[in-house]
């Protein structure tokens, strides 16, 4: 096939510990990633020539090689060559509706579909381990994102264990239009406030990741309890993004009053997330949050958590 189209979700993290620093620069992480049912959607069509191609509906997208989408193609490119040879090029039109620098993982969500749709488009046949090895190359959170679901993620976030995909909860977000935070400022500011805590020792570092597999989330999880998992939400990267930003921390208290399951901001933020047991609680708490701060630049959803990661639209 010619043209594939894929829809793409976003992710949050549940569950985001930061535990020490790499040799390669990167930070050791242990989190829990959720797949949620807000999503960008992405067509791939062939092109006659060997040329890649980016077009997006968000101008604060870039439509060069600096696009994650861009890179992945260009990383099948290289890596199958005699399949570009064959097939050509390949355009990528994104329709964007992840906020852009937000903490849901939209550029690596967008990365993980381009791997996707050309292993398809191309008929290489790769299985999801060595699609999540590319995806390795492009960025820490894209192999969560081709499968998606719910997973622990350690080391720097692709080392995945699936665990029982938690589809009973909903979920509402809020971001501000004209605010985003840079995961690369995220992680240095936390490096240089609490970088005398991590841990350095190879089995210092194993032990605290694989507790997070025995943890308490992890139970409350696989007993689909979500009063239990609002209560165990965790996000290091909080520290350092609410102090800086005291309209994040007025909208995490704007969803605790408004009688949610639990609520924490999403990955390196600004986006802040609530869980809630139902669609109508959803709905009642994303109606309470928007009366609790009536600003115009606040975007609100309400959506629910999925059980996937990338799929072809039907
Ligand atoms: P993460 O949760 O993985 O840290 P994020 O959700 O915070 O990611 P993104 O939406 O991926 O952040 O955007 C981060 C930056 O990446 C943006 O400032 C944007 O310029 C750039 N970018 C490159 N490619 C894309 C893409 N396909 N979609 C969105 N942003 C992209």
């Amino acid at each position: 096939m010619r043209s594939y189209s894929l829809i793409v979700p976003a992710k949050i993290n549940l569950y985001l510990e930061i535990l020490g620093s790499r040799p390669d620069g990167y930070h050791e992480l242990a989190m829990v990633l959720q797949s949620i049912d807000l999503a960008d959607r992405i067509d791939l069509r062939s092109l006659s020539t060997d040329t890649i191609r980016v077009h997006c509906d968000n101008p604060q997208v870039p439509a060069d090689k600096s696009n994650l989408a861009y890179r992945a193609a260009e990383l099948m490119a290289s890596e199958f060559p005699k399949s570009l040879a064959q097939y050509g090029g390949v355009e990528i039109a994104i329709a964007k509706r992840i906020p852009v620098a937000a903490g849901l993982a939209g550029g690596s969500a967008n990365a993980a579909a381009v791997l996707v749709g050309i292993d398809l488009m191309w008929q290489l046949g790769l299985t999801q381990s060595e699609l999540e090895e590319l995806a390795t190359q492009l960025g820490s959170d894209v192999p969560f994102c081709i499968a998606g679901g719910t997973a622990i993620a350690t080391g720097r976030g692709e080392k995945l264990s699936t665990i029982p995909a938690l589809t009973n909860l909903h979920v509402v977000l809020a971001k501000y239009r004209n605010l985003a935070v840079s995961t690369v400022w995220a992680y240095s500011t936390y490096r240089q406030q609490f970088g005398s805590t991590y841990l350095s020792d190879t089995e210092s570092l194993q032990s605290r990741s694989s507790r997070v597999h025995s943890g308490p989330l992890v139970s409350a999880i696989a007993q689909k309890d979500g009063a239990k998992i609002g209560q165990l939400l965790h996000n290091d990267l909080e520290k350092v993004v609410l102090p800086e930003h005291p309209q994040v921390l007025r909208l995490r208290e704007a969803f605790q009053s408004s009688g949610v399951l639990g609520t924490m901001m999403s990955g390196s933020g600004p986006t802040v997330f609530a869980l809630a047991a139902s669609e109508s609680q959803a709905q009642e708490v994303k109606q309470a949050v928007r009366k609790l701060i009536p600003d115009p630049n606040l975007d609100l959803w309400a959506t629910k958590l999925i059980a996937n990661g990338i799929r072809v639209a039907n």
